[in-house]
């Protein structure tokens, strides 16, 4: 599916920020085992990332870093959003897990790839935002809920794969257990500002699941939990 409001003026600005993707993915090693495939970044070339940020922000929304969305929260730095996307590998029919909807950005990349996107975030003022532009810019596949992300949302489960956008201390088992055999889950986990780590879990076709460690990352803490 694609959004309407695809406009052409931020067209450059979209393939600079492209080019700066690839860039740091070949500086920063092949952590993915492979290129961010050309299938995500051709979607991220024509999402309309300055409508998710702040009005004001409409240019700071290309350059490669996260930005401030208000309420303490932040949208991912575009590389991240690249590689926790392509480290999904997602499939036009699967149906993803988010957790932590924020701006609604990343849930925009997902349903272009995926069959239905399902995205928790536990700020309602941000969730209730991220689906109402969700809504505008025509993408009928994301629903979006205010709630904890701990617990997954049993009522879509299992999941062909599950992304969490900010970093609990332990990866949450219910997460685990609503990912499919088959799947594939990507989540930073790690106490604290300085120690975390982007984390790759597959589960195999038996249920045991597998953990390979990406990159260090920053991100916001998965609060709630209790
Ligand atoms: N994916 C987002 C985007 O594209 O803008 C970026 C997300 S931001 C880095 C992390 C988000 O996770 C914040 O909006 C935060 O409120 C949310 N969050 C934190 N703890 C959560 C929880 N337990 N359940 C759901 N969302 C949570």
């Amino acid at each position: 599916m694609r959004p309407q409001d695809n406009d052409d003026p931020l067209a450059d600005a979209r393939r600079l920020m492209i080019e700066e993707i690839r860039d740091m993915a070949e500086e920063t090693g092949d952590y993915a085992a492979r290129p961010i495939s050309e299938r995500v970044l051709a979607v991220m070339a024509r999402v309309p990332r300055h409508r998710f940020v702040p009005e004001g922000e409409t240019w700071s929304a290309y350059y490669n870093h996260p930005l401030s969305i208000g309420y303490g929260q932040t949208i991912s730095q575009p590389y991240i959003v690249a590689l926790m996307t392509d480290l999904l590998r997602l499939g036009e029919n699967d149906t993803v897990l988010e957790v932590g909807t924020g701006s609604g950005y990343q849930a925009a990349i997902l349903a272009e790839l995926a069959g239905r996107v399902y995205s928790i975030e536990i700020v309602a003022p941000l969730a209730e935002r991220a689906a109402k532009l969700l809504r505008e810019l025509g993408y009928a596949n994301v629903e979006v809920k205010t709630g904890d992300g701990h617990a997954g949302w049993p009522e879509h489960a299992p999941f062909d794969a599950i992304i969490v956008t900010a970093a609990p201390d332990e990866v949450p088992q219910a997460l685990i257990a609503q990912l499919k055999p088959g799947g594939r889950m990507v989540i930073p986990v790690g106490e604290g500002w300085f120690a975390q780590e982007l984390m790759l879990i597959t589960k195999d076709s038996d249920g045991v699941s597998h953990r390979k460690d990406i990159l260090p990352v920053r991100f916001v803490p998965l609060t709630g939990g209790q």
